[in-house]
Parts: C-alpha cells; structure tokens; sequence
C-alpha cells in the first residue's frame, strides 16, 4: 500500500506496511501519563499500586513536541485514528495543548479515553482544542458499585456531571463498560435504560486479562452474546453491520429507534486478524499488542537525534515484523504470563 506525503517542496511515496499477517497500522493509541486518581480494581488494583508504586517522573514522559512528531510519523504510515488515553489522560498537564497539535495533522480522527473525573472542568478547553469526541469509562449507575469498582470512592454523579457538560459543549460522547460477573452485571440493563435516547452509544467491554495484577480468572467475564441477550430480553435488539475493516465493537440497534449499543468481546470472540492497533507508552515505547511484554523505545531514537525518516523506518521495521494475535491463544495459562499493565501502556 502507498501513501503520498507532501514534505517541504517534495512529494514522498511512503509504503505502508503490513505486518506478518497481512494487517496494516490504522489506529495509534497513546498513553499520555501512566498516573490515576482511580484504583478500579480490574486496572490498577490498590494493594499493587499502593503508596510505593512508582510512577514515571515529568522527565522520562515524552513531550508535547516530541508526540507530535511519533503521530506525524505513524499517519504518514497509515493511521487513520488516535486515541489518547493512559492512566488518566486529564492529568496530564495542559493536555488540550497536545490535542491542538495533533488537530493541525490533517485527516485524523481524534479521540480520547477519560474516567471523567475532571471532564466537567475540562470539556470546553477540549472542545476549543479542535477535539471531537470522547470515551467516557462508567460501569455501574449503582453508586455504591461505582464507588466500590473505582476504589477511591468517587461518585457516580460527578462522571454523569461530567458526560453532561461534554455534550453540552457538543462534544460526541461514547460511554464504556467494562462487566465483572457478581460485581456489576445486575446493572446492564439499567445501564442500556439510562443511555437509550441520549445519542450517547453505551459500549459493554469483556473483562480482560490485561497486566499481572487484576487476578483475572474466566468465570468472571460475562461473555458478550449474554450481555446482548440480558438487553434484548427488555429493550429488543438487531445487529447492525459493522463500519469498517477492525471495528472493534459489534454493534447492535434497538428495533424501535432508540439508539444502539456495542460489545467489545476481545475474550469470547477474539479480533486479532483485523487489530490494526498500536501503542505507545507515555515514556515512549512502541508496543504492537495489549498483551506484549517488551515495547521498543522511540524515546531513545528521539533523544538521540533521529531523522523523521529514521524515526518511520524503525516503526515500519516494527510493524512489519509484528506477529501479535494473544486474545486468539489465550488459556488460564497464557494469562497468568508476565506482561505490561494496561494504565501503563495504554488502554
Ligand atoms: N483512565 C481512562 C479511563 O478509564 O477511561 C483511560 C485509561 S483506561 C486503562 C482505558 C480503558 O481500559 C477503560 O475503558 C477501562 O475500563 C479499560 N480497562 C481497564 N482494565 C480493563 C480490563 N481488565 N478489562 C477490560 N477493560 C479494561
Ligand atoms: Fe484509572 Fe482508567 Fe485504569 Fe480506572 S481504568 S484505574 S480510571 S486508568
Ligand atoms: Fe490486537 Fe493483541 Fe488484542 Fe489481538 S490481543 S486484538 S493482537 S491487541
């Protein structure tokens, strides 16, 4: 595949690469911090990240400059979206700078991952940054299994707070639920009630075995058909085709017109022949799989004086090189491997 690129008074030809499996780079998420003012329990539970968890220091972060050029970088090899995330991307100091930047690459659907927490304060700033849309996590409208799944007590209202002043600034709201069989899976239907007729799309993620710490075990992931089912046994609902080559959520409408939901069932029906993901940490390493264990550092090349020719050329090499498909082989085994956590390299 090729892409033309305008460099100075040049016109590049950049191939795209495809990977050993045939897929192409199209989305490039990027953790911006790997810090969070929330301990839910299947990310970051509290008795690892306690008090001595060491969180990376503002120095070993890449800057605001030094991400434009990696996203320069990965469009110019085919990607289409980013998604900014971490740890908590609002955070992030001043991140509405990063997200003006990347709006001056052109043809990019730009998106963010947010607990909420701070989006009420935040939401205009972003609006006014050239921002779109975001992603708003929620599992539970039931306060007290919100605050319990959060771990630091935080209520529900403020994240509803939150959702309402991104919409209200005319901001696209997604919202995502990640169900834990026996913690919130009494709340899906009540979810799908409150969402319907918002124009906000509700998306229900299996839990995954994403890093060392969550004790993950398969009985406690509700699969993705019986969430669709639990819904439509109230609210009927019809699937609808899917967008896009990797869309990642199958969606589903319901059959009177009021709105649609998705499922993510990255365990129960695995999509790594159309994952066209990267990642990269909010240190600068370059990860092809959520499930990978070593990242290469871009950071280093950066630092160290690489070209943006040089800089394309090792993401390509990586790329091409990449043989990732983990959600297609796991077992009780495979998840008990070591591997990165998801607030570190981004989820
Ligand atoms: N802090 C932000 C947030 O929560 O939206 C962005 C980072 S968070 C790691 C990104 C997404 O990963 C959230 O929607 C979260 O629910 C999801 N996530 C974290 N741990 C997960 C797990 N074990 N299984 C499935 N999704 C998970
Ligand atoms: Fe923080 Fe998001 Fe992980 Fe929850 S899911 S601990 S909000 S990074
Ligand atoms: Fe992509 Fe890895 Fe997830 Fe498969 S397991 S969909 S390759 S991130």
């Amino acid at each position: 595949m090729c892409n033309t690129w305008q460099s100075g008074t040049r016109t590049l030809r950049l191939v795209q690469p495809l990977d050993t499996l045939g897929r192409p780079i199209r989305d490039l998420r990027i953790s911006v911090t790997d810090r969070c003012n929330f301990r839910c329990t299947y990310c970051m539970p509290k008795t690892v990240f306690g008090q001595d968890y060491r969180f990376m220091d503002r120095k070993e972060l890449l800057s605001f400059e030094e991400l434009e050029r990696v996203a320069r970088a990965f469009v110019e090899l085919g990607v289409e979206k980013i998604r900014l995330t971490g740890g908590e991307p609002l955070l992030r100091k001043e991140i509405e700078q990063l997200v003006a930047r990347l709006g001056t690459i052109g043809g990019l659907d730009l998106t963010l991952t947010t607990n909420a927490s701070l989006l009420a304060r935040k939401a205009e700033a972003l609006r006014d940054a050239g921002l779109d849309r975001v992603n708003v996590s929620l599992d539970s409208l039931d306060d007290a299994t919100f605050r319990a799944m959060n771990d630091v007590d935080f209520p529900v209202a403020r994240v509803l707070a939150g959702i309402d002043a991104a919409a209200g600034v005319g901001l696209a709201v997604k919202v995502n639920a990640v169900v834990k069989r026996g913690v919130n899976d009494a709340g899906i239907v009540q979810m799908a009630r409150h969402f319907r007729r918002t124009g906000h799309s509700l998306r229900f993620i299996e839990y995954m075995d994403v890093g060392a710490t969550n004790g993950w075990r398969l009985d406690d992931v509700v699969p993705a058909g019986e969430i669709v089912e639990r819904i439509s046994a109230v609210f009927p609902l019809e699937p609808v085709d899917a967008a896009y080559r990797g869309e990642v959520a199958q969606r589903f409408r319901y059959r009177d017109g009021s709105g649609e939901i998705g499922v993510i069932s990255s365990v129960t029906q695995p999509f790594c022949g159309d994952c066209t993901r990267a990642r990269i940490s909010a240190e600068g390493k370059l990860f092809t799989c959520l499930f990978a264990v070593r990242g290469t550092d871009l950071r280093a090349l950066l630092r160290g004086g690489a070209n943006d020719d040089e800089l394309r050329e090792a993401i390509a090499g990586v790329w091409s090189r990449r043989t990732d498909r983990y959600s297609e082989v796991r077992t009780e085994r495979t998840s008990r491997a070591p591997r990165i956590e998801m607030s570190y390299i981004g989820g």
